[in-house]
């Protein structure tokens, strides 16, 4: 549909505008406006319902911000920039489709749109659970909307306002099915229906629910702690010529020094565990022999049993091999 046609058809009631706008809008008390070129100028004035009459008419595009005053998101935009990443979009649609979960695909240009509607959530939240989907996923390419986590200065990211036109191509882009048919309860409908039918659906989406979400949530791992940086006091004077790898760690390591850059120790070498939720200092580390122990019964031993420990705690592959490699490279 052209923009010139809709100008001819379209009148929208103030009720199906504020229902679709809802579902968007995450502020009224400013708007992001499309210029010719595709680029976005922010207007510092209240969006009203005769601007957004105005989208839907064709005769301006308007963006939607990401994040509300509060930094609070409604929904997510995972965005693709060509056909490749459309087509893993795709992917992801089916595999959330096959659990229940709906996502709406509003293709453009190239690529396109992969929009999930949640309750509202903090960015952070909103932004890990989608990184979460991304990464399981394997399409580490698209870009994530919302961009931030929270809002510290200025408004945030944006996107287009669906069915409106895109000020570059002239095009509208609606809502597609799978097969990339428009999505509307009346596939044959004309162009009024299918913009009626669409503001419809998007006035009351299916949002992914928060169990689900809490779910995906769950299995994010725990951001990586920072490596201690090599420094001299790690090394022991042992002599190690001829001892395999993981011999030479535990030889030249101190595991004192080591443990300490992770786990805050007394002056008696004993702090609370990481490994457990230790409330009475169970952990301590004897530095003549060179090893660590949990009382509580989280065991102990040589810096490898150490990192592998930490490793498995932060999601990562604890194999010996894989946490004798990582110390090697950090260490030696
Ligand atoms: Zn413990």
């Amino acid at each position: 549909m052209s923009s010139q046609e809709r100008e001819l058809n379209v009148e929208i009631t103030p009720l199906f505008i504020d229902s679709f706008a809802k579902t968007f809008i995450s502020r009224r008390d400013c708007y992001p406006w499309q210029q010719a070129d595709g680029s976005y100028i922010s207007v510092h004035k209240p969006l009203t319902a005769d601007l957004l009459q105005r989208h839907f008419k064709g005769s301006i595009t308007l963006g939607a911000y990401a994040l509300n005053s509060a930094s609070m998101a409604q929904w997510i935009c995972l965005d693709a920039d060509d056909e490749t990443q459309w087509d893993q979009l795709g992917e992801l649609a089916d595999t959330l489709q096959a659990q229940s979960i709906q996502s709406y695909r509003e293709p453009s240009r190239r690529g396109g749109h992969l929009w999930l509607f949640t309750p509202p959530l903090p960015g952070i939240f909103a932004r890990r659970f989608a990184k979460q989907l991304i990464t399981e996923n394997n399409v580490p390419q698209v870009e994530l909307y919302p961009k931030q986590d929270e809002l510290t200065t200025g408004l945030g990211s944006l996107v287009r306002l669906p069915l409106g036109v895109h000020r570059k191509s002239g095009q509208v882009y609606p809502f597609v099915n799978r097969d990339g048919v428009p999505i509307s309860s009346h596939p044959t409908g004309d162009t009024r229906t299918l913009l009626h039918e669409q503001m419809a659906i998007f006035a009351d989406p299916s949002r992914v629910p928060l169990p689900f979400i809490m779910r995906v949530l769950a299995r994010v791992p725990p951001d990586p702690l920072p490596l201690p940086k090599l420094t001299p006091e790690f090394r022991t004077t042992h002599a190690t010529d001829g001892l395999p790898l993981s011999e030479r760690l535990k030889s030249q390591i101190s595991v004192l020094e080591f443990v300490s850059h992770y786990v805050q120790l007394d002056d008696r070498n004993l702090g609370y565990c990481p490994f457990h939720d230790d409330q009475i200092r169970s952990f301590g580390v004897h530095p003549d022999q060179n090893y660590w122990h949990c009382f509580a019964g989280c065991g102990g031993g040589s810096i490898i049993d150490f990192w592998m420990k930490w490793r498995e705690r932060n999601g990562q592959d604890s194999s010996f091999k894989a946490t004798v490699t990582e110390l090697r490279q950090m260490l030696l």
